[in-house]
């Protein structure tokens, strides 16, 4: 959370564009608001209204025609019942549609965004902390804050206008001496200059402890999060129960989380003591200002100021008009904490573009004649001192079968994110074709490129949708890439073939498959997608012996005259490709076939080799 102190001319401007945005989804979100607030409170101002004329009647006049035509007015009542249930019915929905919302604006923001911003650690920790605070802080929230703001504002004016009437109301009666001075509008003015004072003493207080509170639930809420974690995501997570058991890692959990438990006590416990002490304070003006009403309203009713009707009437109104400075400070204190997080919103939906997406269309040839090269590229990641990348010079020819080898860490996925360019060179540039790749259309150079990443994911959609990535997609090309990636007898025996959704999240008859099927599926994905470039990250590491070998004696009829690159750990896999390029600390320092980098022993390559060649002697 940001440090920085908004001034209140920053908030508004939050608020107002927030305001906008709201409006823009769903429109007249204010003015249903506004509606609520007014019928709302208009239905016991109004109510109280009838009371105080009825106990007026009846202990005045006692025209039975005036008695019934005010009960009926009850009734009447109804209509604004109808219209308050009806405005809120849609400021409800509002809210509930606009939190929604909410989620898919970010969402549309990721997906959005350059590619380099989604994997930002600091951007990843805002998107969640936006997620994580929602029903805390957000669009919603402000939905939630102006209902009660409206409502206090609506409090305030429609019993401020009939408070009004006291200063007007005067005594028919011939008094004198300390009647007399009760009669004067100097005494309604002091009356009303006292309330004024206990209503601004009740705002400063409340906003005290509010933000007090506030705080203290902003310092809580890493160890929320830690105790959510602890209790709820890490267990909930599948893939954990086996790391639980075997580690016996219930004693570590049960330890932190008693831990962090005993803390969240305390900072609960030191809450309700600000609670406390707000409300203390809150009702020590609650009874001075209303012992003071009922004491000037007795006063005046006593001198024949008003009967007993208005004693009721002004009474209730006063009351309300402080409990309106009450909620009028929540409110304002509730705003201006909401903007920290709708700072942070608008922050990650401002996250600026600075990948130049370029123009140019990129040629659709069937002889794939795309050649690309990497020009003295060097390459840093965003806030990191070290180069993962120092002076390639690289040239992927067509129909190429390359391997990259090399240690953990020395720059090889790097350097095919640099090729299909999730992120820019920070010196030295990449052509296509000899034109420089930022240049042409993002999307169109994408669209050349096939990648099964080591971290890849399916979704819990249908066999078809996931190697597809399409919902009307070609069903034999579907079968066909299956086919070649060894999945076809596989899919053929699922309960709905193509169909079958993948994973039990939403669907009893999904299937559950093996970390080796699974890389299958995404070997058939890179396959339909048939671009110019296959690149396959550790394509075997999950699978078994038998599948690794149908997967790369067929590789050759898989990629067909299309450039395959594959990064791989095991050597003896690289073999068949034409060309190996070594990777040492960012830089390649080796290019070429297998036979004639083992004619070097003193080569990376070569030490890479015996390494390993000693566990398959
Ligand atoms: P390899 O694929 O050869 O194992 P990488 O290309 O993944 O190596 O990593 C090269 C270097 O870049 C490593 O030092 C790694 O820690 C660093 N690195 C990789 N990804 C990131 C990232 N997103 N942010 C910062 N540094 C990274």
């Amino acid at each position: 959370m940001k440090k920085h102190k908004r001034t209140l001319k920053e908030d508004l401007r939050m608020i107002k564009r927030a305001l906008k945005l709201i409006e823009s989804n769903t429109p007249h979100f204010l003015l249903h608001n506004f509606l609520y607030s007014f019928f709302a409170t208009a239905i016991f101002v109004i109510a109280n209204y009838i009371t105080a004329s009825i106990v007026d009647e009846l202990t005045g006049n006692r025209d039975p025609k005036k008695i019934v035509f005010l009960l009926s007015m009850y009734a009447a009542e109804v209509v604004l019942y109808i219209f308050r249930d009806y405005s809120w019915r849609k400021v409800r929905t509002f809210h509930i549609i606009s939190e929604k919302w909410e989620e898919v604006l970010l969402n549309g923001k990721s997906f959005s965004m350059d590619y380099p911003n989604m994997e930002d650690p600091l951007i990843r920790a805002k998107r969640q902390l936006i997620t994580d605070s929602r029903g805390t802080g957000g669009l919603g929230k402000l939905m939630v804050n102006l209902v009660s703001l409206f409502e206090g504002i609506s409090k305030l004016v429609m019993c401020s206008i009939i408070s009004m009437e006291l200063f007007f109301k005067h005594s028919d009666k011939v008094l004198s001496g300390f009647e007399k001075f009760i009669d004067t509008s100097g005494f309604t003015i002091a009356f009303f200059v006292f309330v004024a004072i206990c209503a601004v003493g009740e705002y400063k207080v409340t906003s005290k402890f509010n933000r007090l509170s506030v705080e203290k639930i902003k310092g809580n809420s890493m160890i929320e999060r830690l105790l959510h974690y602890y209790l709820d995501d890490y267990i909930d997570d599948s893939k954990a129960c086996k790391d639980i058991h075997i580690f016996n890692q219930k004693r570590l959990i049960r330890f932190s989380s008693d831990k962090v438990y005993d803390e969240w006590i305390k900072g609960c416990k030191e809450l309700f003591s600000l609670q406390r002490k707000r409300n203390n304070r809150f009702n020590l003006f609650y009874v001075l200002t209303t012992g003071a009403t009922y004491l000037f309203v007795a006063l005046k009713t006593y001198i024949g100021a008003f009967g007993l009707g208005g004693f009721i009437k002004y009474q209730f109104c006063v009351a309300r008009i402080v409990e309106a400075a009450e909620i009028f400070s929540s409110a304002v204190t509730d705003l201006r904490t909401n903007n920290d997080y709708l700072e942070i919103f608008f922050d990650y939906l401002d996250t600026p573009t600075e990948m130049h997406y370029g123009t140019i269309p990129t040629e659709k040839r069937m002889d794939n004649k795309y050649d690309i090269e990497f020009h003295n590229v060097s390459f840093r990641y965003p806030n990191t001192e070290n180069y993962a990348i120092k002076n390639l010079n690289l040239k992927f020819k067509v129909g190429d079968r390359i391997a990259v080898v090399g240690m953990n860490g020395s720059g090889k996925t790097t350097m095919i994110k640099l090729l299909c360019r999730l992120y820019d060179p920070t010196e030295g540039y990449i052509t296509l074709n000899g034109i420089d790749i930022q240049k042409y259309a993002y999307e169109d150079y994408l669209d050349l490129f096939s990648v099964v990443f080591q971290d890849f994911r399916l979704f819990s959609f249908s066999v078809g949708e996931n190697v597809s990535a399409e919902v009307d997609y070609d069903e034999e090309k579907v079968w066909s890439s299956l086919e070649k990636a060894g999945m076809l007898e596989r899919v053929k025996a699922m309960p709905k073939e193509l169909k079958t959704p993948v994973y039990k999240d939403f669907e009893e008859d999904g299937v559950e498959i093996s970390g080796g099927e699974a890389q299958k599926l995404a070997i058939a994905r890179a396959l339909y997608k048939d671009a110019a470039f296959v690149i396959l990250d550790e394509p075997t590491a999950s699978l078994d012996p038998i599948a690794e070998h149908e997967i790369y004696s067929r590789f050759n009829d898989m990629v067909k005259d299309k450039t395959a690159v594959y990064i791989s750990h095991r050597l003896s896999s690289c073999r068949f490709c034409d060309r190996i390029l070594v990777f040492d600390n960012g830089q390649l320092i080796q290019d070429d076939s297998h036979e004639t980098l083992l004619e070097n022993p003193n080569g990376k390559y070569s030490e890479l080799w015996n390494a390993q060649a000693q566990y398959y002697a």
